[in-house]
């Protein structure tokens, strides 16, 4: 049998003299004496003298694999899958680029000149586009992120689409949850009890550091600080939804974010957070943005990295959760076909949220079923191959393609983060260990 390509190693964990190994592929984790670790480490690819009988574990879970097979055909038969065969559709959608805050990092603001509200013909399209997916695919699941701008200045077309997308799962037997991904400030209880009926499920609600520095980067527009009311609003409003708290830092603010998990452990509004994630602004085409989906959080700025990976362990040491999932595969909807999808107040289809409102990255409309040609170049360019066989690609699929185009022009191309990757995947398989045992 063969070493598998990848094997991450993290070498005297958790004890001296044992090495603990997470197969990116496979998601297999497992503690291993060095000797076999160091086998495994040197032949890498390389076919290896262990008895398969004996040791079968390793090729049941995926450490190593049988002579015969190549692990680029299983990695392509794999991205394959997720590309093409999903049967969960995930879509965003922009009720309106109107926003009542006037944060100055936002790319919504100068994304389009003109504030602009779904409307009711748009929204119709939407339903229409996901239930002919849904029933073309034969979904499982729709999951739907409402946002903005800030989604809930046109909560009309929440109120209309879940309910009709509720009664077409219902009817199909599909899962449907939604989001909504809000600044917090127009959170009414009414609206959270109407919609839990239909499936709301979490409130992503953003807080940019503690009181001060929040009022200071997060104000409405008029310049009146939003940071209590938001605060009010998650106390009293959002009872048996989900809060997840999210962040934008930059190296400026990132001490605002440490005394604002310093407040949320003491405040009675603890309870009540279902987990947290920050990330730093990124920079896009336009202006800077919040970073939302897969790998975003990854940024080339190697102290930026470090401020996540700090405050990340600062908010697990006071007792709250990550957002997301520590070792994920590959989400990016760039690498895609058509099941994760962003859709705009106008709408058109995009693929990364980064891109909404530059037409050039636009891959359709809701009046058509098919996405266009843009969209096929970016699927059928497999630039993963070029990477092969990093250890990191069945997490990291080629990097992020927005990212390598506002540093350099290319589309798509490679941005590898190779260091940031290793660097967290090593505290977050440490960590995934731990809470296993
Ligand atoms: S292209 Fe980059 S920023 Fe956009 S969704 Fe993918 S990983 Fe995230
Ligand atoms: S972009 Fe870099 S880290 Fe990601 S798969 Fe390619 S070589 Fe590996």
């Amino acid at each position: 049998m063969k070493a598998s390509y990848f094997n991450f190693f993290i070498n005297d964990h958790p004890e001296k003299g044992q090495v603990l190994i997470l197969n990116t592929r496979t998601q297999a984790i497992a503690v291993f004496e060095k000797e076999l670790a160091d086998i495994l480490q040197n032949n890498s690819g390389k076919v290896i003298d262990l008895d398969e009988n004996k040791f079968s574990e390793l090729l049941e879970e995926g450490f190593c694999i049988k002579d015969d097979i190549c692990e680029k055909d299983i990695l392509e038969s794999w991205f394959h899958e997720i590309c093409y065969k999903q049967k969960n559709i995930t879509a965003t959608i922009l009720t309106t680029y109107n926003c009542n805050f006037a944060c100055p990092y936002c790319f919504e603001g100068s994304a389009t000149n003109k504030p602009e509200n779904m409307t009711k013909k748009t929204m119709n399209n939407i339903c229409k586009w996901l239930f002919t997916k849904a029933i073309d695919i034969n979904a499982k699941s729709i999951n739907i992120f409402f946002y903005g701008g800030e989604p809930l200045l046109n909560k009309e077309i929440i109120d209309n689409i879940s309910p009709r997308i509720y009664s077409f799962c219902k009817h199909k037997g599909i899962t449907f949850k939604f989001g909504i991904v809000t600044n917090g400030y127009l959170i009414k209880k009414q609206d959270s009890d109407y919609w839990k009926t239909y499936g709301l499920d979490f409130y992503r609600i953003t807080l940019d550091g503690s009181k001060t520095w929040h009022n200071k980067t997060r104000p409405l527009k008029g310049n009146m600080p939003t940071f209590q009311t938001i605060v009010n609003n998650i106390r009293s409003n959002t009872s048996g939804v989900k809060v997840l708290i999210s962040g934008n830092y930059t190296k400026e603010t990132s001490t605002g974010f440490y005394e604002l998990i310093e407040y949320l452990s003491k405040s009675d509004i603890k309870e009540k957070i279902h987990s947290l994630s920050f990330t730093p602004v990124i920079k896009t085409l336009a202006s800077s943005c919040r970073s939302e989906h897969g790998l975003c959080e990854v940024n080339n700025d190697v102290e930026l990295n470090q401020i996540y990976l700090d405050i990340k362990k600062f908010y697990k040491k006071h007792g709250f959760k990550d957002s997301r999932k520590n070792i994920s595969m590959q989400t990016c909807p760039f690498k895609i076909n058509d099941t994760n999808i962003t859709m705009t107040p106008d709408g058109c289809i995009y693929k990364c949220p980064a891109t909404i409102g530059h037409k050039e990255f636009s891959v359709g409309n809701v009046k058509e079923i098919h996405l266009n040609d843009k969209n096929k170049e970016i699927i059928t360019s497999d630039l993963w191959k070029e990477c092969y066989p990093c250890v990191y690609l069945p997490i990291c699929s080629g990097g992020c393609y927005y990212s390598s185009y506002v540093k350099e022009g290319h589309f798509p191309a490679i941005d590898c983060q190779k260091t940031f990757i290793e660097k967290s995947l090593t505290n977050d398989l440490k960590e995934e260990y731990a809470s296993s045992i």
